[in-house]
């Protein structure tokens, strides 16, 4: 038996509980069966978290974040706290855990599973084997920079101001990221600016060029407008393989690059710190989706974004390659097998609940682990 892992896990609020549950098995089948085992702990998160101890994310939490070896996240918010004030919302818990664990590269696979690729809004023969990652800085930029804020001038009119601002040590630790990433896959990456109209994107493209001479000769770097790579998405995406962008373009062409594979219910994400001496790095894994209110507590939620999230956390925290490929595979051939949750149907599939979907993934591993 291997030595302790320690996972803090944050279910959250609406289905986070609900597809966390599912993960629980996931990683009791692991210590039954792979020689491996985990020190869980469970805390409070989001509104579950306001509810209870006045806030979304505790002193205490940040604390068992910070000595967990990784977390996992579900997900924050709902109804019940829409009317709260913006310093008291439930996706302040999130952002909290970012910012103290100092968690800046956010990494979003996109990948169309086979049994998946109807759902699409793409043609199969564009999207079919898609599988690409994108890594989004997440703590700097225009979300962060000063000065930032709405004011009103001398003739009376109110001017939204905010700053698109990076420094070099920023880009050097996220492209490094994005390099190792695209070393370990095709060795092909695309970093995304703005470049010709912004000084930002003049600066980012200069140092992502210096980091992939100094340090990562062998991975072939280009480097595409964001405009560009919008489009080139939304009609020829699998010409992508790591694709690296700042904290705005990374938001909105990860979400574009999520939505082409059509399923919310199946894309995990990791968002990473950076290492230390030891190589030990903060690191937090959630599923792309929010709370899913309009579906919570009606047993219905797909749970595979919140288990393929797990799957990630063990390559990432733990460099367990063939385990996170057992999960991903045992998912995948559930999805073959024909079984279905509700955000996934397509005709000629069963449609079955969240729990339905978590057995039928663990007999897949048992299967698989035989
Ligand atoms: P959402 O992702 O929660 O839901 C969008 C749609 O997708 C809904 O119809 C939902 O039922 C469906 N859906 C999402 N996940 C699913 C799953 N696993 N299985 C089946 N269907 C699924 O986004 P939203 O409705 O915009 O936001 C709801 C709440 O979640 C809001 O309070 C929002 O702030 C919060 N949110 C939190 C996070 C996070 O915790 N990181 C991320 C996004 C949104």
């Amino acid at each position: 038996m291997t030595a302790n892992k320690k996972l803090l896990v944050l279910p959250g609020d609406g289905i986070g509980p609900e597809v966390m549950r599912e993960v629980r098995r996931v990683v009791d089948w692991m210590s039954r069966r792979r020689s491996v085992s985990f020190q869980v702990e469970e805390g409070l998160v989001g509104g579950a978290a306001l509810d209870a101890e006045g806030t979304p994310c505790s002193d205490e939490t940040v604390e068992r974040a910070k000595a967990a070896d990784a977390v996992l996240f579900g997900s924050v918010g709902g109804p019940k706290w829409d009317g709260l004030p913006f310093d008291r919302r439930p996706e302040l818990g999130i952002l909290r855990l970012r910012q103290e664990l100092g968690l800046f590269a956010n990494l979003r696979p996109a990948t169309v599973l086979d049994p998946l690729v109807s759902a699409s809004s793409l043609k199969p023969e564009v999207v079919r084997g898609l599988d690409l990652m994108i890594v989004r800085e997440s703590t700097g930029g225009i979300y962060f920079g000063e000065p930032r804020g709405i004011e009103t001038g001398a003739d009376g009119k109110r001017r939204g101001i905010d700053t698109e601002v990076y420094t070099e040590d920023e880009i050097v630790r996220v492209a490094r990221v994005a390099f190792e990433l695209a070393r370990g896959r095709s060795g092909k990456l695309t970093s995304i600016d703005k470049a010709n109209v912004m000084q930002s994107g003049r600066l980012w493209r200069a140092v992502v060029g210096e980091v992939g001479k100094a340090e990562f000769p062998d991975v072939q770097l280009s480097n595409m407008y964001a405009d560009n790579c919008a489009m080139q998405l939304a009609s020829n995406p699998r010409q992508f393989d790591v694709i690296l962008a700042g904290n705005l373009f990374g938001d909105l062409l990860s979400d574009l690059a999520a939505a082409l594979t059509g399923s919310l219910g199946m894309l995990p994400s990791a968002t990473l710190g950076a290492p230390d001496a030891a190589g030990r790095r903060h690191a937090l894994y959630e599923p792309i989706h929010g709370s899913a209110p309009d579906i919570a507590g009606k047993g219905i939620a797909n749970p595979c974004a919140q288990i393929l999230s797990f799957a990630m956390l063990l390559r990432w925290s733990f460099g367990m390659e063939e385990d996170a490929r057992l999960i991903e595979q045992a998912v995948e051939k559930v999805l073959a097998g024909g079984l279905r949750t509700a955000d996934i149907m397509a005709a000629g599939t069963a449609r079955v609940g969240t729990s339905v979907m978590g057995e039928a993934i663990l007999r897949e591993l048992d299967k698989l682990a035989a």
